[in-house]
């Protein structure tokens, strides 16, 4: 058997990202973007490749913070346009696709009796349609896992205790009713990778392991000083490591 399905067998808890992750979503990031700006008078057509290359490692705040300096405008009051930019993602959600390998890998971990959680920055609402894009997949059936979203650590105020900070994890561990134990966590960017390596930090020992997808970005492309226990070419790869 795989390094990664023995490891499986031991962790309490699978955590997944989601976007760029188990949903691709430059597309619906690309759309988004460009009706945000639009809102506000300017006319660009933000393409997928644009948003991979500029935005999409980048939290709401920050993109917005970027869009007005690269694009001359102000966006307005930030709580309204970070609102806003939710929104047109929300809408947005059609343009997702779930990624190729994703229903396949879920299947087993639901065979094996894993417990799963979505951790996402998005919002509830955002994540709860992606998820739906994946139990379509699925064939309809519901996933009853635990979801930790902007919501689960945002207290309205300007701090969002969102990855890469440790806190989801705690979330994720509180609301899949397990004490913070041996866990993994599934992404496709640097900052998952980060949010390892803090919720690691925060208990003080080595209790989740970094999996990195390149559905994304190459692996070459990650900062080497943070560690990245299993790495996949894509879903189909990790599906291919667990036990059938
Ligand atoms: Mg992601």
């Amino acid at each position: 058997m795989s390094d990664f399905q023995n490891y499986i067998d031991v962790c309490e808890l699978i955590g997944f990202d989601i976007d760029g992750t188990v949903i691709r979503t430059d597309e619906k990031q690309a759309v988004a973007t460009t009706n945000f700006l639009a809102e506000r008078g300017v006319k660009k057509q933000i393409t997928a490749r644009w948003v991979k290359k500029n935005i999409y490692h980048l939290n709401i705040p920050q993109r917005i913070a970027l869009l007005e300096k690269k694009f001359g405008f102000w966006a307005g009051d930030k709580e309204k346009a970070f609102r806003s930019y939710e929104n047109h993602l929300i809408d947005a959600t059609r343009y997702g696709k779930v990624i190729p390998g994703t229903p396949e890998t879920f299947e087993k971990l639901k065979r094996q009796s894993k417990t799963v959680a979505f951790i996402t920055s998005a919002s509830t609402e955002e994540a709860q349609k992606n998820i739906k894009l994946l139990e379509d997949a699925m064939g309809g059936e519901r996933l009853k896992f635990p979801l930790v979203a902007l919501e689960d650590v945002y207290d309205g105020g300007s701090r969002r205790e969102t990855k890469p900070y440790w806190k989801p994890m705690a979330v994720a561990y509180e609301k899949a009713g397990c004490e913070p134990g041996l866990s993994s966590y599934v992404g496709d960017i640097e900052k998952d990778m980060q949010f390892v390596n803090s919720v690691n930090n925060h208990y003080g020992r080595r209790l989740c392991a970094a999996c990195f997808v390149e559905n994304t970005y190459r692996r070459s492309s990650l900062d080497k000083s943070i560690p990245v226990d299993f790495y996949f070419r894509n879903m189909q790869k990790m599906n291919k490591a667990l036990r059938a």
